[in-house]
């Protein structure tokens, strides 16, 4: 959806209203607070609020959604949302502020809501090919306690230096992608979670941390950077080796924590 036709859509509260009312009761009014369907009538003087004859309880749309109580128009929320949907580097509360018309705080805020919405949790497991990679993400190297930092000739005691995190990213191939920060040894740990490790094909780089969980797979091929092979063909099972859409999404990842975050 453009941007023009998504605001001729969704352009006021009552028209975004109408649409999560149409999305979320397809087979009828459904109560939040009893569950009786097809109960309830809108308010005359109050729109937005419906009135429940088998509990005498009022309810909303936005009930039990993460706009549940919520003071700002619902076409503030819709633009939020599209804008960091739309946006593979993110947006940061600042740019929010500024498009939306609201305060920094209410920006900040909505960022943290919206993001948590499109995030699925643990929802379905990957499958197909998969690949992992682990990136460095943040900080800079950790200097050693005995480092001389402050040029003085002493040890320095204050860790000025922060640790750069691991991260293990899995991505289905044409799929989604999942990402945790993990502990330098064990880092394919997350694997046996995230994945149906039975029914797929496991591409990573060379590292030990790979070779248990590899086994596991119905195939563990090791796309290895330090001879060169990029991508290459598996003849037996017809499929290229590599893990060029882990890393794809490690450097979108990456531009986004300079970009917005830094
Ligand atoms: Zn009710």
């Amino acid at each position: 959806m453009t941007h023009a036709s998504f605001q001729s859509r969704f352009s006021t509260h009552e028209a975004c209203r109408a649409h999560l009312e149409a999305l979320r009761w397809r087979g009828g009014v459904v109560c939040a607070r009893c569950g009786a369907i097809g109960e309830a009538k809108r308010l005359s003087t109050r729109p937005d609020i419906w009135r429940c004859r088998s509990c005498k309880g009022d309810f909303r749309v936005t009930d039990g959604t993460p706009m549940e109580g919520t003071h700002l128009p619902l076409n503030t929320w819709f633009l939020a949302i599209y804008l960091l949907a739309t946006s593979s580097k993110g947006v940061s509360a600042m740019k929010l502020k500024d498009w939306l018309g609201v305060s920094y705080k209410t920006a900040w805020f909505l960022g943290h809501r919206v993001r948590q919405m499109l995030a699925d949790g643990s929802a379905g497991r990957l499958a197909g090919i998969i690949e992992a990679d682990e990136p460095y993400v943040g900080g800079v190297k950790r200097k050693g306690r005995d480092d001389d930092e402050d040029g003085s000739g002493r040890p320095s005691h204050r860790g000025r230096g922060r640790a750069r995190s691991t991260v293990f990213v899995a991505v289905e191939r044409g799929g989604k992608a999942k990402a945790k920060r993990v502990a330098s040894h064990g880092v394919a740990a997350p694997l046996w979670q995230w994945s149906n490790v039975k029914g797929s094909v496991l591409m990573a780089d060379g590292l030990p941390a790979y070779r248990w969980i590899g086994r596991k797979f119905a195939g563990h091929l090791t796309a290895d950077h330090k001879r060169q092979a990029y991508a290459r063909t598996d003849r037996r099972r017809g499929i290229r080796v590599h893990t060029n859409t882990a890393e794809s999404f490690n450097s979108a990842f990456k531009r986004a924590i300079v970009g917005v975050w830094h």
